[in-house]
């Protein structure tokens, strides 16, 4: 198995990998914007050399580009100059689609991937080890990918403990789009129905009697707001989709508590009782 591997953006994501990727007997070299980074990615462990230029990763077999989504595509234009004719491009971007259709153009040898882990933390102070232990690792490969560069990176996935998943990036982003970015819009909106209360002592009242279900529904909708406006912006119309459907199944309840519709209210909920331990197996 290749030894050698090169991440760009030395954050949660990056660093964490780095972490981890060492700790398994990996030489890797790491990039990022600031040099105070590549100090502290250094010092951490995460890297064997950092620095803030990407020819430091010219002999890397393998490269994680772990950026913010918009720096993805723009980073590998950047990498090409230094690669080798088979040095296998990934990426960790939250969304696919838009991710693959440029990168895959760019590179050949590019698989699209989205370890679905993380915390709320940020940067490489946030990096730990065994972030990605039982999480989903999800291989986006299109029908022009090479099946060694989807191979490899499921390897080095599974030595991570991670769970593979492989399906194409439009099948992952409408997914994700349920699961990921839906919940974060409810969870906001949530939020904000809540603040619109009017009476001030009620919401006062409200605030001291939040308890663990509103900690939980509401924990989404409360993070950071770059990525819910990333979500918005590069997996807008799975998001809308999903954001309609589930404003048809609120207009149904609003319908079946106006009209006291008992059975069918209960029915409902019966039914989205049975279906939750589905996702969550
Ligand atoms: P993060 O903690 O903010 O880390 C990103 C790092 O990238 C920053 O620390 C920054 O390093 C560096 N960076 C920014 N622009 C750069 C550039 N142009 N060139 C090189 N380095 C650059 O963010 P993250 O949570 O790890 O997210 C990174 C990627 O992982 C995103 O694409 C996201 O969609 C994906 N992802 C995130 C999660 C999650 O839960 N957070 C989960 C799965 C996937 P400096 O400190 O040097 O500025």
């Amino acid at each position: 198995m290749s030894k050698t591997i090169g991440i760009v953006g030395l954050g949660l994501i990056g660093g964490s990998l780095g972490l981890d990727l060492r700790s398994r007997g990996f030489q890797v070299y790491g990039v990022s914007r600031q040099a105070r980074t590549c100090q502290i990615a250094v010092e951490r462990g995460i890297a064997d050399e950092a620095g803030l230029s990407l020819e430091l990763l010219a002999l890397a077999d393998i490269i994680f580009i772990c950026t913010p989504i918009a720096a993805i595509a723009p980073t590998l234009k950047q990498l090409i100059p230094y690669l080798s004719l088979n040095t296998i491009v990934t990426d960790v971007g939250s969304v696919k689609t838009p991710i693959v259709q440029e990168c895959s153009q760019l590179w050949d040898y590019f698989v699209g991937s989205h370890p679905m882990a993380g915390t709320a933390e940020q940067g490489v102070e946030a990096a730990q080890k065994d972030l990605f232990v039982n999480a989903p690792y999800v291989l986006t490969p299109t029908t022009t990918t090479p099946a060694i560069a989807t191979q490899k990176i499921e390897e080095i996935a599974t030595l991570l403990g991670a769970k593979i998943y492989t399906c194409s990036p439009e099948q992952h982003d409408r997914a994700v789009a349920w699961i990921s970015h839906l919940p974060v819009m409810v969870s906001a909106a949530l939020i904000d129905a809540c603040t619109s209360e009017t009476d001030a002592s009620v919401i006062e009242l409200a605030k001291q009697l939040a308890s663990s279900g509103f900690r939980d529904t509401s924990r989404v909708g409360g993070g950071n707001p770059e990525l819910g406006v990333m979500m918005a912006e590069y997996n807008r119309e799975n998001l809308l989709r999903s954001l309609s459907l589930y404003r048809d199944r609120l207009d149904r309840l609003i319908q079946y508590i106006q009209q006291e519709d008992r059975d069918r209210l209960n029915n409902v909920l019966e039914s989205t009782g049975r279906s939750r331990p589905d996702f969550l197996t």
